[in-house]
Protein backbone atom coordinates (compact mmCIF):
# COMPACT_ATOMS: atom_id res chain seq x y z
CA UNK A 1 0.00 0.00 0.00
CA UNK A 2 1.61 3.24 -0.43
CA UNK A 3 -0.45 6.94 -0.31
CA UNK A 4 -1.06 9.48 1.84
CA UNK A 5 -2.56 9.22 5.68
CA UNK A 6 -4.18 12.22 7.46
CA UNK A 7 -5.22 11.68 10.96
CA UNK A 8 -6.33 13.69 13.52
CA UNK A 9 -5.28 13.52 17.38
CA UNK A 10 -2.07 11.39 15.95
CA UNK A 11 -0.17 12.77 18.85
CA UNK A 12 -1.12 10.25 21.46
CA UNK A 13 -3.43 7.02 21.86
CA UNK A 14 -5.00 5.39 19.27
CA UNK A 15 -3.62 7.99 16.56
CA UNK A 16 -0.10 7.81 16.94
CA UNK A 17 -0.16 3.79 16.87
CA UNK A 18 -2.61 4.21 13.44
CA UNK A 19 0.22 6.68 12.50
CA UNK A 20 3.14 4.57 12.68
CA UNK A 21 1.45 1.17 11.41
CA UNK A 22 0.12 3.28 8.03
CA UNK A 23 3.67 4.65 7.93
CA UNK A 24 4.90 0.87 8.42
CA UNK A 25 2.74 0.30 5.05
CA UNK A 26 3.98 2.69 3.19
CA UNK A 27 2.32 5.91 3.38
CA UNK A 28 3.33 9.33 4.31
CA UNK A 29 1.73 10.61 7.01
CA UNK A 30 0.27 14.20 8.33
CA UNK A 31 -1.36 14.56 11.66
CA UNK A 32 -2.61 16.89 13.49
CA UNK A 33 -2.11 17.76 17.75
CA UNK A 34 -4.05 19.66 19.92
CA UNK A 35 -1.74 21.12 22.51
CA UNK A 36 1.22 18.15 23.00
CA UNK A 37 3.91 19.71 21.14
CA UNK A 38 6.35 17.72 22.99
CA UNK A 39 4.83 14.18 21.59
CA UNK A 40 4.31 15.61 18.69
CA UNK A 41 7.93 16.33 17.91
CA UNK A 42 8.45 12.27 19.02
CA UNK A 43 6.28 11.43 16.89
CA UNK A 44 7.58 13.38 13.80
CA UNK A 45 10.86 12.28 14.80
CA UNK A 46 10.14 8.61 14.89
CA UNK A 47 8.71 9.21 11.19
CA UNK A 48 11.35 11.00 9.76
CA UNK A 49 14.00 8.99 11.17
CA UNK A 50 12.18 6.06 9.34
CA UNK A 51 12.29 7.86 5.97
CA UNK A 52 8.49 8.66 6.05
CA UNK A 53 7.48 12.09 4.76
CA UNK A 54 5.24 13.85 7.84
CA UNK A 55 3.87 16.55 8.25
CA UNK A 56 2.48 17.71 12.06
CA UNK A 57 0.19 20.37 12.44
CA UNK A 58 -1.32 22.24 15.70
CA UNK A 59 -5.04 22.09 14.30
CA UNK A 60 -8.10 22.52 16.79
CA UNK A 61 -10.57 19.96 15.11
CA UNK A 62 -13.41 21.60 15.67
CA UNK A 63 -11.99 24.90 13.73
CA UNK A 64 -13.43 24.27 10.01
CA UNK A 65 -11.88 26.50 8.32
CA UNK A 66 -8.39 25.48 10.20
CA UNK A 67 -9.31 21.84 8.99
CA UNK A 68 -9.61 22.77 5.58
CA UNK A 69 -6.79 24.75 5.28
CA UNK A 70 -4.37 21.76 7.01
CA UNK A 71 -5.90 19.18 4.64
CA UNK A 72 -5.18 21.84 1.88
CA UNK A 73 -1.33 22.52 3.33
CA UNK A 74 -1.50 18.26 3.07
CA UNK A 75 -2.14 17.85 -0.40
CA UNK A 76 0.16 20.64 -1.26
CA UNK A 77 3.63 18.99 0.48
CA UNK A 78 2.84 15.28 0.67
CA UNK A 79 0.22 14.71 -2.13
CA UNK A 80 -3.20 13.10 -2.80
CA UNK A 81 -4.57 11.91 0.91
CA UNK A 82 -5.40 8.35 0.26
CA UNK A 83 -6.69 7.83 3.70
CA UNK A 84 -8.24 9.73 6.86
CA UNK A 85 -8.68 9.13 10.44
CA UNK A 86 -10.28 10.71 12.57
CA UNK A 87 -9.46 10.22 15.82
CA UNK A 88 -9.30 12.83 17.91
CA UNK A 89 -11.35 12.78 20.56
CA UNK A 90 -12.02 13.97 24.56
CA UNK A 91 -14.07 12.81 27.59
CA UNK A 92 -15.68 14.81 30.36
CA UNK A 93 -17.65 12.10 32.62
CA UNK A 94 -20.31 12.96 34.48
CA UNK A 95 -23.96 11.70 35.10
CA UNK A 96 -26.26 14.09 32.74
CA UNK A 97 -28.29 15.59 35.78
CA UNK A 98 -24.87 17.00 37.53
CA UNK A 99 -22.85 17.58 34.01
CA UNK A 100 -21.70 21.23 33.47
CA UNK A 101 -23.42 23.09 29.91
CA UNK A 102 -19.61 23.43 28.49
CA UNK A 103 -18.60 19.86 29.07
CA UNK A 104 -21.74 18.67 27.01
CA UNK A 105 -20.87 21.33 24.64
CA UNK A 106 -16.91 20.93 24.73
CA UNK A 107 -16.89 17.05 23.69
CA UNK A 108 -20.05 17.20 20.95
CA UNK A 109 -18.11 20.05 19.18
CA UNK A 110 -14.70 18.13 19.49
CA UNK A 111 -15.66 14.39 19.17
CA UNK A 112 -18.85 14.69 16.55
CA UNK A 113 -18.24 18.18 15.12
CA UNK A 114 -14.61 17.87 14.68
CA UNK A 115 -15.16 14.32 12.63
CA UNK A 116 -17.44 16.37 10.59
CA UNK A 117 -14.79 18.53 10.16
CA UNK A 118 -12.70 16.43 8.83
CA UNK A 119 -14.83 14.36 6.91
CA UNK A 120 -16.00 17.19 4.77
CA UNK A 121 -12.64 18.35 4.27
CA UNK A 122 -10.82 15.30 3.17
CA UNK A 123 -14.21 13.96 1.04
CA UNK A 124 -14.24 16.90 -1.46
CA UNK A 125 -10.95 16.05 -2.76
CA UNK A 126 -11.43 12.60 -2.94
CA UNK A 127 -14.57 12.10 -4.70
CA UNK A 128 -13.38 14.41 -7.17
CA UNK A 129 -10.32 11.79 -7.18
CA UNK A 130 -13.01 9.30 -7.45
CA UNK A 131 -10.64 7.50 -4.34
CA UNK A 132 -10.22 7.38 -0.68
CA UNK A 133 -10.71 5.58 2.95
CA UNK A 134 -12.05 7.42 5.73
CA UNK A 135 -12.06 5.76 8.71
CA UNK A 136 -13.87 7.71 12.12
CA UNK A 137 -13.45 6.60 16.13
CA UNK A 138 -16.74 5.80 17.31
CA UNK A 139 -16.78 3.76 20.69
CA UNK A 140 -18.48 1.26 22.25
CA UNK A 141 -20.27 3.65 24.33
CA UNK A 142 -22.01 5.11 21.12
CA UNK A 143 -22.89 1.65 20.30
CA UNK A 144 -24.91 0.30 23.94
CA UNK A 145 -24.79 4.59 25.91
CA UNK A 146 -22.85 3.90 29.05
CA UNK A 147 -23.61 5.49 32.16
CA UNK A 148 -21.74 9.07 33.23
CA UNK A 149 -21.22 9.35 29.90
CA UNK A 150 -23.91 10.65 28.27
CA UNK A 151 -22.35 13.62 25.81
CA UNK A 152 -19.19 11.21 24.96
CA UNK A 153 -22.08 8.31 24.35
CA UNK A 154 -23.95 10.71 22.25
CA UNK A 155 -21.31 12.15 19.99
CA UNK A 156 -19.76 8.82 19.56
CA UNK A 157 -23.51 7.70 18.44
CA UNK A 158 -23.36 10.52 15.95
CA UNK A 159 -20.35 9.65 14.16
CA UNK A 160 -21.72 6.14 13.76
CA UNK A 161 -24.94 8.09 11.72
CA UNK A 162 -22.68 10.31 10.45
CA UNK A 163 -20.28 7.24 8.93
CA UNK A 164 -23.18 5.65 7.41
CA UNK A 165 -24.83 8.89 5.78
CA UNK A 166 -21.94 9.61 4.28
CA UNK A 167 -20.49 6.14 3.32
CA UNK A 168 -24.34 6.52 1.08
CA UNK A 169 -23.21 10.03 0.17
CA UNK A 170 -19.58 8.70 -1.66
CA UNK A 171 -19.96 5.54 -1.85
CA UNK A 172 -20.41 5.82 -6.01
CA UNK A 173 -17.77 8.33 -6.52
CA UNK A 174 -15.31 5.12 -5.32
CA UNK A 175 -14.91 6.65 -1.26
CA UNK A 176 -15.49 4.39 1.94
CA UNK A 177 -16.64 5.69 5.08
CA UNK A 178 -16.20 3.66 7.79
CA UNK A 179 -15.88 3.36 11.87
CA UNK A 180 -14.27 1.62 14.01
CA UNK A 181 -15.56 1.14 17.85
CA UNK A 182 -13.04 0.86 20.60
CA UNK A 183 -13.86 -0.99 23.77
CA UNK A 184 -11.30 -0.34 26.16
CA UNK A 185 -8.38 0.75 25.11
CA UNK A 186 -5.32 1.13 27.37
CA UNK A 187 -4.25 4.97 26.04
CA UNK A 188 -4.30 7.94 28.19
CA UNK A 189 -7.73 8.46 27.76
CA UNK A 190 -8.33 5.56 29.95
CA UNK A 191 -4.98 6.14 32.26
CA UNK A 192 -7.96 8.34 34.62
CA UNK A 193 -9.32 5.26 35.67
CA UNK A 194 -9.60 4.42 39.17
CA UNK A 195 -8.54 1.33 40.06
CA UNK A 196 -12.33 0.12 41.36
CA UNK A 197 -13.60 1.47 37.64
CA UNK A 198 -10.53 -0.89 35.98
CA UNK A 199 -12.02 -3.88 38.11
CA UNK A 200 -15.42 -3.06 37.06
CA UNK A 201 -14.75 -2.85 33.69
CA UNK A 202 -12.72 -5.81 33.57
CA UNK A 203 -15.74 -8.10 35.06
CA UNK A 204 -17.73 -7.04 31.20
CA UNK A 205 -15.06 -7.87 29.42
CA UNK A 206 -14.58 -11.90 28.15
CA UNK A 207 -11.67 -11.99 27.08
CA UNK A 208 -10.42 -10.09 30.44
CA UNK A 209 -8.30 -7.22 29.44
CA UNK A 210 -8.32 -4.22 27.70
CA UNK A 211 -7.07 -3.80 24.41
CA UNK A 212 -3.80 -2.12 23.05
CA UNK A 213 -3.91 1.12 20.71
CA UNK A 214 -2.00 -0.93 18.30
CA UNK A 215 -4.85 -3.57 17.94
CA UNK A 216 -7.47 -0.79 16.84
CA UNK A 217 -4.60 0.38 14.39
CA UNK A 218 -4.46 -3.07 13.08
CA UNK A 219 -8.22 -2.62 12.33
CA UNK A 220 -7.97 1.16 11.24
CA UNK A 221 -5.07 -0.57 8.53
CA UNK A 222 -7.80 -3.38 7.55
CA UNK A 223 -10.51 -0.58 6.71
CA UNK A 224 -7.71 2.01 5.48
CA UNK A 225 -6.75 -1.04 2.65
CA UNK A 226 -7.86 -3.41 -0.38
CA UNK A 227 -8.48 -6.07 1.98
CA UNK A 228 -12.07 -4.10 3.36
CA UNK A 229 -12.17 -3.40 -0.70
CA UNK A 230 -15.94 -4.11 -0.35
CA UNK A 231 -17.19 -2.32 3.08
CA UNK A 232 -18.31 0.78 3.70
CA UNK A 233 -20.66 2.16 6.09
CA UNK A 234 -19.70 -0.83 8.63
CA UNK A 235 -18.93 -0.03 12.45
CA UNK A 236 -15.86 -2.58 13.30
CA UNK A 237 -16.43 -3.18 17.36
CA UNK A 238 -13.11 -3.99 18.32
CA UNK A 239 -14.08 -4.84 22.05
CA UNK A 240 -12.46 -7.57 23.64
CA UNK A 241 -16.73 -8.94 23.21
CA UNK A 242 -17.47 -6.32 26.14
CA UNK A 243 -20.79 -5.73 27.51
CA UNK A 244 -22.11 -2.76 28.70
P1 LIG B 1 -5.97 10.19 23.69
O1 LIG B 1 -6.53 11.07 24.74
O2 LIG B 1 -4.77 9.37 24.01
O3 LIG B 1 -5.67 11.01 22.35
C1 LIG B 1 -6.59 11.92 21.86
C2 LIG B 1 -5.95 12.75 20.79
O4 LIG B 1 -6.93 13.70 20.33
C3 LIG B 1 -4.75 13.57 21.27
O5 LIG B 1 -3.72 13.49 20.31
C4 LIG B 1 -5.27 15.00 21.33
O6 LIG B 1 -4.28 15.97 21.04
C5 LIG B 1 -6.32 14.97 20.23
N1 LIG B 1 -7.35 16.01 20.37
C6 LIG B 1 -8.24 16.18 21.37
N2 LIG B 1 -9.00 17.28 21.13
C7 LIG B 1 -8.58 17.79 19.95
C8 LIG B 1 -8.96 18.92 19.18
N3 LIG B 1 -9.94 19.75 19.55
N4 LIG B 1 -8.29 19.15 18.01
C9 LIG B 1 -7.29 18.32 17.60
N5 LIG B 1 -6.89 17.25 18.30
C10 LIG B 1 -7.52 16.99 19.47
O7 LIG B 1 -7.20 9.27 23.24
P2 LIG B 1 -7.26 7.83 22.55
O8 LIG B 1 -7.56 6.85 23.60
O9 LIG B 1 -6.10 7.63 21.64
O10 LIG B 1 -8.58 8.02 21.68
C11 LIG B 1 -8.57 8.23 20.28
C12 LIG B 1 -9.99 8.15 19.77
O11 LIG B 1 -10.50 6.84 20.07
C13 LIG B 1 -10.93 9.14 20.44
O12 LIG B 1 -11.85 9.62 19.50
C14 LIG B 1 -11.63 8.30 21.49
O13 LIG B 1 -12.90 8.81 21.81
C15 LIG B 1 -11.72 6.95 20.78
N6 LIG B 1 -11.86 5.84 21.70
C16 LIG B 1 -10.95 5.57 22.67
C17 LIG B 1 -11.16 4.51 23.54
C18 LIG B 1 -10.19 4.15 24.64
O14 LIG B 1 -10.52 3.30 25.47
N7 LIG B 1 -9.01 4.75 24.70
C19 LIG B 1 -12.32 3.74 23.43
C20 LIG B 1 -13.23 4.04 22.43
C21 LIG B 1 -13.00 5.10 21.57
Amino acid sequence: MSGVALISGGSRGIGRAAALRLAAEGHAISFCYQSDRQAADLLAKELTELGVATLAERVDVTDAGAVRAWVTRTEQDLGPITVAVASAGITRDKPLLLMADEDWQAVTDTNLTGTANLCRAVAFPMVKRRAGSIITLSSVSGVYGNPGQSNYAASKAGIIALTRALAKEVGRYGVRVNAVAPGMIETDMTSVLTDAQRTDALKHIPLGRFGTADEVADSVAFLAGPRSAYLTGSVLQIDGGIVL
